[in-house]
């Protein structure tokens, strides 16, 4: 029997019509049995996610205020799918034991799970599907990580004697049976476990826009789509803040051999993007795959006179970071200089104490923070056998006033990190677009 995986975002659940759109799409389709569900997402852009209405409620319930309001509120967003469907469903029961959970403080991860749990039963009894609580087929190790070990023997037993199933996404259960969440946008995660677990054919990620587009839509208006992109390439370009699809979201179906297809709920029929493990450079019209960046980093600055020759020096300042438990992204260096890219929000934390332990562990001749730096990356598997990708970024940059205050090529040839001021990231990015896919080459 084929059988598809299909993970449908907050927005694609975020109403009643969204609904529909969801369950027209299942029927078209025999293969897709089972079905991942988020929490009800926006339903216009100055609207709440469910699970941020689920952190706020629980973190009055936390400290023991009266929460009824807000509570409320959550309740009325899904009595309004119920009613707005027609279906026969009574959630008091459930929001009753949510209630009572919260008041007995039974956690944040717990109070953020209620939001795909309760969309869940409702998309379940929508499409007359079975319902499986992921408490009960999804687990994590006692110090936290996903066990993909256990879940997959018992998640895919209990599954495969179904014909149908939804599974809702984002948590699971610990060891000691509390519910445990993955990071934000883990209903992705969800999705690749069960492709993995009833070993799929293909996963596809249905969400708001029509595929992994070359760059944040934000940024650019109506970038192009992907339509095939590599895992590795996918990686680069979700931790750099791509976030169309969580980053980890591909290891248990690489690991499988099953393909992603990120598809668009509200125009179905557009391709979309796959995501595959190999491919060649000829299925794209460009050289580059994506851009996509973060703001939020700053640089330490070392000087030395004679750096070159002083061995250990990069290791002692790894050290210093290393207790401090800071991870860097890049380590540019000259002769006599080096300089370390870190995450701002970690320096921030630790500032006096860093510059203080630096001095002391390799005596520069000189030190110093910049702040407000970006990075952007610009990815793809054509930059190798293209020979002046480098060349034009730069000149695109330099032609449009973008100071560059740091390169960094992966060995991999994969991608070029450029660093820059935060305030020339929308316009960096722009021109980047502008040359690769408006003019071409
Ligand atoms: P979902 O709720 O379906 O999981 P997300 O909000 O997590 O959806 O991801 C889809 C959003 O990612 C899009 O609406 C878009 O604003 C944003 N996004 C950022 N970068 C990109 C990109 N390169 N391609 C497509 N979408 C992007
Ligand atoms: N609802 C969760 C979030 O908002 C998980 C998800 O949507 O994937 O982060
Ligand atoms: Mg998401």
């Amino acid at each position: 029997m084929h059988t598809k995986v299909v993970k449908f975002g907050g927005s694609s659940l975020a109403d009643a019509s969204q609904f529909k759109k969801v369950a027209d799409i299942i029927i078209a389709d025999k293969a897709r049995r089972y079905v991942v569900p988020s929490a009800p997402g926006k339903r216009y852009s100055d609207d709440t996610k469910v699970t941020d209405m689920l952190y706020n409620c629980y973190e009055i319930a936390a400290k023991g205020n009266d929460f009824e309001k807000e509570f409320t509120q959550i309740k009325e967003r899904y009595n309004s799918i119920i009613a707005d469907l027609g279906i026969e469903l009574s959630l008091e029961n459930e929001f009753g034991t949510i209630k009572s959970c919260f008041i007995g403080k039974a956690g944040r991860d717990y109070a953020a799970s209620r939001g795909e749990y309760l969309n869940g039963i409702i998309l379940a009894k929508y499409l007359g599907y079975n319902f499986v609580d992921a408490a009960e087929g999804i687990f994590f190790k006692e110090d936290g990580r996903f066990d993909a070990e256990k879940t997959n023997e018992i998640l895919g037993q209990r599954l495969s004697v179904l014909e149908n199933a939804v599974v809702p996404g984002f948590y699971g259960s610990m060891p000691n049976d509390t519910i445990k969440t993955f990071s934000r946008g883990g209903s992705d995660i969800t999705g690749s476990i069960v492709a993995s677990a009833v070993n799929a054919e293909i996963y596809e990620n249905w969400t708001d826009v029509s595929g992994f587009l070359i760059c944040d839509p934000r940024i650019v208006e109506n970038p192009a789509p992907i339509k095939v992109i590599t895992y590795r390439e996918l990686r680069e370009l979700s931790y750099m803040g791509a976030t169309v699809l969580h980053e980890d979201a591909i290891f248990p179906v690489r690991k499988a051999g099953i393909p992603i297809n990120i598809k668009n709920t509200n125009s179905p029929q557009d391709e979309g993007t796959m995501i595959v493990e190999t491919a060649d450079s000829t299925n794209s019209k460009y050289t580059i795959t994506g851009i996509a960046g973060k703001k939020g980093f700053a640089v330490i600055n070392l000087e030395k006179d004679m750096m070159n020759s002083e061995i250990g020096f990069g290791r002692k300042v790894l050290e210093v970071l290393e207790k401090k438990s800071i991870s860097f992204e890049h380590m540019p260096s000259g002769i006599d200089t080096m300089s370390v890219i870190v995450n701002r929000n970690d320096l921030d934390a630790n500032e006096d104490d860093l510059i203080a332990e630096l001095k002391k562990s390799v005596k520069p001749d000189h030190i110093e923070i910049e702040r407000n730096l970006a990075l952007l990356a610009i990815v793809g598997r054509g930059m190798k056998s293209t020979r002046g990708t480098a060349g034009r970024i730069f000149s695109a940059l330099a032609h449009n006033h973008v100071n560059v205050k740091m390169i960094d090529q992966g060995s991999s040839e994969l991608n070029i990190i450029v660093g820059i001021s935060e305030s020339d990231f929308e316009n960096a990015t722009k021109a980047i677009y502008d040359i690769f896919v408006n003019q071409q080459i």
